[in-house]
């Protein structure tokens, strides 16, 4: 449910209310006006934000989209005029645009002004000049090209677009959308929702202004999720998925009234690591961690650092926490974890028949420090060091066990 949330919100609202508000009548008449900055102030935005959080994907997005609207800018009646430069151009940008977004995308972060950054930029710069040279030059060598993939009527003739065009864009979405799958991350969720609010300038003869403003709410998209993106860097750790300490300590600043804190600690995990290994150290962890996470008892699971865990209850006391931790606790010591193995087959497997990957079972058990908010523990780190020390008595009597 979160997910899905996640995925619409910001990026499906705005592509919503972009598309929608081309189409109501009074804002239709700012649109020129607005369209004096709004294209402006956001790619310039979105190139100093990329640039200062060093996101190239957001630059480069941004570029690609300004580069988009500019050729359509050159050239308004480009799609009416078969034959012509202009119309090589728009069938162009509408097979460019949704193969670059999803090149960009996909792409790793590897900087800006670094060497694969000039590669990057310089694979954008290349299809303008090719494409300015054909419409200079020749236009009726791409425009020969072109015909071949633009019958007179396609499979949906009302639109403006290419029959090669609905293809790539299909497969723009659905390259886009198993990233969000995969991934599920805003700069993933702001890729999609950035091509989506761009089309109906293709698919729908739209006006100047109406295509600026969708390009531009594509560049605020991308720009938002960027920003979605460097905050979940910052407040989420990236092993687990749970909030990291940083994110404890902003949530204990809200609470007000009482709670109560456990600090869960696994027990002997640097010689479990030295048995089974770093990665395999690495997937408990997230096991742990997933399953800390929907702790029931209204406790909030956090990673606060290496293999130890923070779960906060807020407006509980330390009976009601105790209860829960406890039940936890013996879930992990008595279930285990199934363990992928890492290591491969010593001989290749003769039948060609899929093996299941071996498992094994591993098993690990917590310790646990409790320590609830009162008059003499008032602050947030009195409450902190009091479950440190809770934690600490639970190790000396033997581990495996809750103490408050
Ligand atoms: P104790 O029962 O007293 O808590 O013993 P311990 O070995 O769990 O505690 P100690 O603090 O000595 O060691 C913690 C170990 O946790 C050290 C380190 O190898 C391991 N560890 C910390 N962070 C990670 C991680 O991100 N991945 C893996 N695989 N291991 C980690
Ligand atoms: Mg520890
Ligand atoms: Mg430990």
């Amino acid at each position: 449910m979160k997910r899905v949330l996640s995925f619409f919100v910001p990026g499906g609202i705005l592509f919503l209310a972009a598309n929608l508000g081309i189409h109501v009548h009074v804002f239709e008449r700012h649109l020129d006006t607005l369209n004096t900055v709004y294209p402006y102030v956001t790619f310039i935005v979105c190139l100093l934000m990329g640039w200062r959080f060093n996101r190239s994907s957001l630059v480069f997005g941004v570029i690609v989209l300004a580069s988009a609207l500019w050729a359509l800018l050159l050239y308004p009646d480009g799609r009416s005029l078969p034959g012509t430069g202009p119309f090589v151009v728009y069938h162009a940008v509408t097979l460019l645009l949704p193969v670059n977004l999803v090149v960009v995308s996909c792409m790793k972060e590897r900087g800006i002004f670094t060497v694969h950054g000039g590669i990057r930029a310089g694979f954008i710069a290349l299809q303008v000049l090719v494409l300015a040279m054909f419409v200079k030059i020749d236009p009726a060598v791409l425009f020969q090209f072109m015909q071949g993939v633009i019958p007179g009527k396609g499979w949906f003739p009302h639109m403006t677009l290419n029959q090669l065009a609905l293809f790539l864009i299909g497969c723009s979405f659905a390259i886009l959308l198993f990233g969000n799958i995969r991934n599920s991350g805003a700069k993933e969720h702001g890729f999609f929702w950035a091509l989506a609010t761009v089309l109906p300038v293709f698919g729908t003869a739209l006006s100047i202004a109406e295509s600026m403003f969708l390009f531009s709410t594509a560049g605020l998209i991308l720009l938002v999720a960027m920003i979605e993106a460097s905050y979940a860097m910052a407040f989420r750790d990236e092993l687990t998925g749970l909030p990291a300490r940083r994110a404890l300590k902003e949530e204990m600043m809200k609470l007000s009234g009482n709670y109560t804190l456990a600090m869960v600690d696994i027990d002997h995990f640097k010689r479990f690591n030295d048995q089974h290994g770093h990665d395999v150290g690495d997937q408990v962890l997230r096991m742990v961690a997933s399953r800390l996470a929907k702790i029931s008892g209204g406790g909030k699971a956090f990673r606060y650092g290496g293999e130890e865990f923070t779960v906060v209850f807020p407006g509980r006391h330390s009976e009601h926490a105790t209860e829960h931790l406890e039940q936890f606790r013996k879930e992990i010591a008595s279930t285990g974890f199934a363990i992928r193995s890492l290591l491969r087959p010593r001989k290749k497997p003769t039948s060609t028949r899929k093996r299941k990957r071996p498992t094994k079972r591993v098993h690990l058990t917590l310790s646990v420090g409790v320590a609830t908010k009162n008059d003499h523990l008032s602050s947030v780190q009195d409450v902190i060091n009091a479950a440190d020390k809770a934690l600490y008595r639970a190790k000396k009597q033997g581990r495996n066990r809750v103490v408050a």
